[in-house]
């Protein structure tokens, strides 16, 4: 689950819950709280949704007296509505009831986290305190992109995947935002150009945008459970190993990059690039 995906629950969550009192919370393994679960009962029963947001990979939910639940879904969930408690899939982690007798389930596939935090103490927040700005914020220009590669030494795919640095973005979409703009993901980012990152810049912005208007990935599901559309068929290079670049037909490779795998066409995306010619 990255932008797209959080993206688009954010937005569900929000039409559905806001205005409504949470009346009821229940929680498999309390490890995903950041305080004993009795604590956490006594604080949130009886609070009222506000509004839902995302901020990155982390979903927002404000709550009267000043409470926020933050919640990530660490390697993918299944955040799923509830018109009435007996629709329930059946193996369920979280579930929380409203005063109307809806509410959302929560199935995790990993782990995820689920902390109450008071407004004031947001910013000190150790997950999501320090969350960098989001892709398709409208405060996210191309000369602020630019700013804050000033100075930074790293390659270009892990400042991307760095929250800290910008928030959102995970190693789905950074296969074919990397392709578009033709950059290696071990690319140095002193040795970008002005071009290159323009075109990273633009990059982001669309793959991310395509995904949110066609659903989210094929295989992640909104708050009413359906799957997205952006699959296979929008994937240029992303987890297409061996097949044809749909640019140059150079085979798809695998390749390691630091704890992560990359897809890479070594043809379009060159690591070495000399005066302005790229070489192999
Ligand atoms: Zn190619």
């Amino acid at each position: 689950m990255e932008l797209p995906e959080l993206t688009i629950l954010a937005r569900q969550m929000k039409d559905e819950l806001v205005g409504k009192q949470i009346s009821e919370v229940k929680i498999a393994n309390p490890k995903c709280l950041n305080m004993p679960f009795k604590q956490f009962v006594k604080a949130i029963i009886g609070r009222t949704i506000k509004s839902v947001a995302n901020k990155g990979k982390w979903l927002f939910i404000e709550l009267d007296l000043d409470y926020f639940l933050l919640f990530n879904p660490g390697m993918g969930v299944d955040i799923i509505h509830f018109e009435t408690s007996n629709q329930l899939p059946e193996k369920v982690h979280i579930k929380f009831t409203l005063n109307d007798q809806t509410g959302f389930s929560v199935r995790v596939w990993w782990f995820c986290y689920l902390h109450l935090v008071r407004k004031n103490k947001l910013i000190e927040h150790k997950l999501t305190g320090k969350l960098g700005i989001s892709p398709l914020d409208k405060r996210f220009t191309l000369n602020l992109f630019k700013s804050l590669l000033i100075k930074r030494r790293s390659n270009i795919k892990s400042f991307l995947l760095d929250q800290k640095n910008i928030a959102g973005i995970g190693n789905v979409y950074i296969q074919d935002i990397l392709y578009n703009a033709k950059l290696h993901p071990k690319r140095k980012i002193p040795s970008l150009s002005a071009t290159e990152i323009e075109a990273l810049y633009a990059s982001m912005k669309s793959v991310l945008k395509e995904s949110i208007e066609l659903g989210g990935l094929a295989y992640e599901r909104n708050f009413y459970g359906e799957k997205g559309g952006y699959g296979k068929k929008q994937f240029k290079i992303a987890y297409k190993p061996d097949n044809p670049c749909p640019i140059c037909q150079t085979p798809i490779q695998k390749i390691k990059t630091g704890s992560t795998s990359s897809f890479i066409c070594s043809n379009c995306q060159p690591l070495n690039v000399k005066n302005g010619e790229a070489t192999n």
